[in-house]
């Protein structure tokens, strides 16, 4: 954190959808062909977690429930981040916000900076396939490459495609109560973000049952259409 009042062209978008739907995946691959930063609250949280923080330790049991932590850490949490240096060039939002006092203190946060949201996209998926994609996903300890025993192993078992490290991880929460717990918070608590967006005139709408790639093709056009 540096204090600086960032550029007020820097791009912010926002990637909804539920637990499964692909937003860490296609984050970062935005990341990469546009040069932004992926800032996904759950991994600052699971950071804290790790690191034993006051925020980290109040939310690590709310985190293995599947619930959503409160809105007053996750909002302090993304607002430190956000005034990281790297986010200058623009950001991808990924599982932020999860709840409308999220979204209109997101808002407010970047009206101080003469920021606006550019496109927030909705993940649209079916619920009944995200217990599979969540149970089979696991990423490299190495470089954070995910990986998905059945949709997308290493081309050679063990061995990340991306960085040859041999170490890979599950999450603690991707077993399959806690993912219906994720997905009955989605659906009660971040759901109507989809009508916030849309009446801001932000919203995009993506079907993200498909490959990958194409997903990422699509995605990728509405990101320069909202950037142009
Ligand atoms: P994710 O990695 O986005 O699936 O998030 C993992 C877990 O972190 C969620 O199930 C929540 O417990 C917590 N979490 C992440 N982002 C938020 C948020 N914006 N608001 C509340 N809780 C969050």
């Amino acid at each position: 954190m540096d204090g600086t009042t960032h550029p007020t062209t820097a791009p912010v978008l926002i990637l909804l959808g539920p637990p499964g739907a692909g937003k860490g995946t296609q984050a970062r691959m935005l990341e990469e062909q546009f040069g932004l930063v992926q800032l996904s609250t759950g991994d600052l949280l699971r950071a804290a977690v790790a690191a034993g923080t006051e925020a980290g330790k109040s939310a690590k049991a709310v985190m293995d429930a599947g619930e959503l932590v409160s809105d007053d850490i996750v909002i302090a949490i993304l607002r430190d981040r956000l005034a990281d240096d790297d986010c200058a060039r623009g950001v991808i939002l990924d599982g932020f916000p999860r709840t409308t006092v999220q979204a209109e203190a997101l808002d407010t946060l970047l009206a101080e900076t003469g920021q606006k949201i550019n496109a927030a996209i909705s993940l649209d998926v079916d619920d009944a396939a995200m217990v599979t994609r969540i149970s089979g996903r696991f990423t490299c300890a190495g470089c954070g490459e995910g990986y998905h025993d059945t949709f997308k192993a290493p081309a050679t078992a063990g061995v990340c495609d991306k960085c040859q490290a041999t170490e890979f991880k599950r999450r603690a929460d991707d077993n399959a109560e806690t993912v219906a717990a994720r997905l009955e918070a989605y659906h009660a608590q971040t759901s109507p973000l989809i009508a916030f967006y849309q009446a801001q005139g932000a919203l995009a709408r993506v079907n993200a049952m498909g490959a990958i790639n194409d997903i990422a093709t699509e995605l990728g056009a509405i990101v320069k259409t909202a950037t142009a």
